[in-house]
């Protein structure tokens, strides 16, 4: 803690030394003005917690210093005590307090009187310093919690930029589809709505553990990935938006295969960004240029237009966050300002750099990216289409209760089952499962877990303490997939669980093992 500094104002020497005498003591420190105007002086460069002062002095004295402190918006507060020699009749008691003293001390000055008033200024002054360090500390607190929320919602926008680009492809695909079921591309749309779908879920999927993500920590899915089909990912995407321009779009890719150990669905749409803002900031009927090609171990890859160009002032920064080219004036086209900063955190984690060239306003820009190449070229297998299918003879068809309120999605569930050749019936209410349990006899109850009447927490446990029913597999299929709720459904024992929405290769998969299961026992009495 700073010292804390009394003023002491006297004409005379030897008062000012038998003050300090007096007075000194750990963490004060004494500022000596042999005149009022030597006072005004220090009172300029220094916070001031007492002034002692001597009324009669030649020049400025106690009075007239007092009134020029009490003008002052930096010295009006400083307690002041005068130094006076005898007592002082009321009149100049009077106008001493008027200049605004606190209290008289009397010549010659009793030590323990003028030590316990000055102990309780300097104790006071101490306080202050003290509330004045809390205060700042709590400021910093607020601030940091300012920008915690700043950055929250930074992420939400983020999250909403984000979520929109693979929407669009879906919905394109949806309202083609109910136009017509049985046109030429209908494999292609459902492909493409598959795809879109997946990137979707997985991003969701990150945005539920939003505290991780909002200190920055995004986790890469990556996988091993022919650089081709990132391409294509990342056309899907912004394909649209660029015939809706009226660009020309220059496709040039390379001969060879190239492979890449990356996550498609932030890649994809670290390149959809670029040719997205290629697309807003070139006016409309202009020239986007997407080049891939290896350089040594890397793929770089670039996106070109010749659109508005950005200033030289502007290069360096346009990967900040919110960075933004005023000149751009058209803004309504214009995002957050978070494109090209997610850009460049995304092509970092990738072990890549992103720079930008542009000669200027009206001149086009040029994004270059770069990531290393996977080593190695086998690819990962993925799992064959006849993963998929029915089981095989030797699996047996599973009876499986499907329970969720939601009536689509149990319809849904219901006809992927159907789908992999096992039999389902359906409940809509957690209070009905025991009953229907009873008649229907399930190898499998797929359980929804927010059930109105009856949780699905609370169904599994009430079934699980019958013991007819030791055989049956429970699983949980629910939108909440934190740690804590997978715990609690061990808890309330359940076999699996499965985070909504569950696709039919994931489905299969478990069913086609417990099918598996069922057909490797012994086959239980009927009953
Ligand atoms: P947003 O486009 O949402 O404003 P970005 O982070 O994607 O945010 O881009 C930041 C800024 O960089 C944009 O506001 C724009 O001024 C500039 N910019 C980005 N891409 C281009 C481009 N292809 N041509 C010209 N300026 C661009």
């Amino acid at each position: 803690m700073t010292s804390v500094h009394f003023l002491l104002v006297d004409d005379l020497e030897e008062n000012l030394l038998s003050l300090e005498a007096l007075l000194r003591r750990d963490g004060l420190e004494l500022l000596k003005a042999r005149s009022g105007d030597e006072a005004l002086e220090l009172l300029l460069h220094h916070e001031v917690a007492l002034a002692l002062v001597d009324v009669q002095m030649p020049g400025l004295n106690g009075f007239e210093l007092a009134e020029l402190m009490r003008g002052n918006e930096r010295t009006r507060r400083i307690p002041l005590i005068f130094l006076t020699a005898g007592a002082a009749d009321a009149q100049r008691r009077f106008r001493g307090y008027e200049a605004g003293a606190v209290d008289f001390i009397y010549k010659p000055i009793e030590a323990d009187i003028l030590r316990s008033k000055a102990d309780v200024f300097f104790e006071l002054h101490r306080q202050r310093q003290q509330l004045a360090t809390q205060r700042d500390a709590l400021e910093v607190q607020a601030q940091a919690l300012r920008q915690a929320d700043r950055r929250k919602d930074e992420f939400l926008a983020t999250l909403a930029h984000e979520l929109r680009n693979p929407l669009a492809p879906l919905r394109h695909g949806l309202d083609l589809l109910q136009h017509s079921r049985e046109g030429s591309k209908a494999t292609e749309i459902l492909d493409i709505m598959d795809r879109q779908l997946t990137h979707l879920v997985r991003l969701i999927d990150d945005l539920l553990d939003v505290s991780r993500i909002s200190q920055g920590k995004i986790v890469l899915r990556k996988e091993r990935l022919e650089l081709f089909n990132l391409i294509r990912a990342a056309l899907e995407t912004s394909r649209p938006l660029i015939e809706a321009a009226n660009h020309e779009l220059t496709l040039e890719l390379p001969e060879a295969t190239l492979w890449l150990e990356a996550d498609l669905t932030r890649l994809a749409q670290v390149i959809s960004n670029l040719l997205n803002n290629a697309v807003k900031y070139t006016p409309e009927g202009g020239h986007i240029r997407l080049v891939v090609k290896a350089d040594g171990q890397e793929a770089v890859i670039s996106v070109a237009d010749n659109g508005v160009g950005i200033p030289p002032h502007m290069l360096a920064s346009v990967f900040e966050l919110f960075a933004q080219v005023d000149q751009h004036l058209d803004r309504a086209k214009g995002g957050l300002g978070i494109g090209l900063a997610l850009v460049q955190q995304l092509v970092a984690l990738h072990g890549g750099t992103v720079v930008v060239e542009s000669e200027g306003c009206g001149k086009g820009s040029i994004f270059t990216l770069t990531v290393p190449l996977a080593t190695g070229s086998a690819p990962s297998s993925s799992p064959s289409p006849s993963a998929i299918a029915g089981p095989p003879a030797a699996m047996a068809r599973l009876k499986v209760l499907v329970v969720d309120d939601t009536q689509d999605v149990a319809q849904t569930t219901g006809w992927m089952l159907e789908e992999l050749g096992h039999e389902y019936r359906l409940v809509h209410d957690g209070r009905k499962v025991l009953e229907t349990t009873h008649a229907f006899q399930p190898d499998v109850i797929l359980l929804d877990i927010g059930l109105p009447g009856m949780s699905g927490y609370e169904v599994c446990l009430a079934l699980r303490q019958d013991p007819a029913l030791k055989h049956l597999t429970i699983i949980a299929q629910t939108g909440w997939g934190q740690d804590r709720d997978k715990a609690s459904a061990q808890a309330a024992g359940f076999d699996h669980y499965l985070v909504k929405p569950v696709g039919l290769r994931a489905l299969g998969a478990l069913m086609a093992e417990l099918a598996a299961a069922k057909a490797a026992k012994p086959a239980t009495p009927a009953t």
